[in-house]
């Protein structure tokens, strides 16, 4: 049996439950079905120890101030996902979890959202599903061969997983350095952080909310028609939040440029020497995860839908909230989708309204 709704959300984590604060704020009926059996998003995945890289204050949703951890200045994500659970019934979102959206089809004036628990027509819809279930592995040579445990950051749960193990952490963003600083700190493995180029670390008295404010000048800047004032990319990649900062200024994070390849049993590093390796740990990213729109063929360059801010240029209908700054500055953090998330609604509203 087809359901109606004015507005269907697919995804509800972070992104999905910004887009319907302001959906409800502007008085659009809307349904949220999100895949996972329990609030969180990915938060609820993340490994146990993982702190976000801003004060609780500058993590907010839009109409919710996060409560401060007690002892803790950078919230740890069991701390978000009870933030994001609180919010959902705060709000009152209408949220249908356990639902996974399969395909979203053009049919007249409706898209119609294909779950693999029915089906919505809808009249607009509002794609927030995220990256974490797209997780990128480099094609690197021998990753086939090496017979060693091999996981991405999204399997990483704890460093008691890797007791006695000898582990390489591939990459130079934030889950890199804190997923190498936690097993680091932890000692029962030994750990090497290989990374393609050097780790950029942001100054220590710069977190998260320094990336907000220059995102923000950077909106601001696009907005007004001034030149680009360049993304937080300037600044460096990996906030030194406790953790990191401790395992860095013991000099626990043995740091080497990318190794070549994998052989049966380990690394072959550029200068052509061979380390035995038992496990592997990719934190190489994510893609967006965007397969359920594949019927509305809008694939665009590296794999993106071309928008203009979040509404899709070729199906006005669809907006896209929270994959990264293409679809808006910051717009993957809890502090900045806020405001790509009401202008999402803005639009629809005046596209179904009008
Ligand atoms: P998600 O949280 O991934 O939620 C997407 C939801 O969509 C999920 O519930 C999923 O089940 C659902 N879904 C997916 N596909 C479908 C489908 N086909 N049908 C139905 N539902 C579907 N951000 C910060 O603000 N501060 C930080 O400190 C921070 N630290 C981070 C550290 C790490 C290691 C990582 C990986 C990210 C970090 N982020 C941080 C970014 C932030 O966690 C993510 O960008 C954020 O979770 C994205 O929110 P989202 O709602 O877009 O996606």
């Amino acid at each position: 049996m087809t359901q109606h709704t004015e507005v269907a959300v697919i995804g509800g984590g972070q992104a999905g439950l910004a887009a319907g604060y302001h959906l409800r704020r502007q008085g659009l009926d809307f349904v949220v079905l999100d895949a996972d059996p329990a609030p969180g998003g990915s938060w609820q995945h993340m490994w146990e120890s993982l702190h976000l890289f801003s004060p609780a204050e500058h993590s907010s949703l839009p109409g919710r101030l996060m409560p401060a951890q007690a002892g803790e200045t950078y919230p740890d994500a069991g701390h978000v996902v009870d933030y994001l659970a609180d919010y959902e019934k705060r709000y009152d979102l209408p949220i249908q979890h356990g639902t996974h959206v399969n395909a979203v089809r053009r049919d007249g004036e409706s898209l119609l959202v294909e779950a693999d628990t029915g089906t919505w027509r809808a009249r607009a819809v509002i794609s927030a599903t995220g990256t974490w279930s797209r997780p990128f592995l480099p094609a690197v040579p021998g990753r086939s061969a090496f017979a060693g445990r091999q996981l991405h950051t999204v399997n990483y749960r704890s460093p008691a997983d890797f007791t006695g193990q000898r582990v390489v952490v591939v990459g130079s963003g934030n889950s890199g350095a804190q997923i190498a600083a936690d097993l680091a700190l932890d000692g029962r493995a030994e750990v090497t952080w290989a990374t393609q180029r050097p780790p950029r670390f942001l100054a220590d008295d710069i977190d998260g909310r320094a990336l907000f404010d220059v995102a923000t000048a950077r909106r601001r800047a696009l907005e007004a028609g001034r030149s680009d004032t360049g993304g937080v990319a300037s600044l460096g990649d990996i906030v030194a939040v406790p953790p990191v900062r401790a395992a860095r200024d013991a000099g626990l994070l043995p740091i080497k440029p990318m190794f070549s390849q994998l052989t049966a049993d380990g690394v072959r590093w550029a200068d052509d020497s061979h380390t035995a390796v038992d496990a592997v740990i990719w934190c190489t990213g994510f893609r967006p995860a965007l397969a359920h729109l594949a019927p509305l063929n809008l694939r665009g360059p590296r794999g993106h839908i071309p928008t203009d801010g979040t509404r899709a240029l070729d199906e006005p209908r669809l907006h896209l909230l929270g994959y990264g700054d293409w679809t808006g500055p910051a717009s993957a953090t809890l502090i900045g989708v806020g405001r790509p998330a009401r202008d999402a609604a803005d639009e629809i509203t005046h596209l179904l309204r009008s």
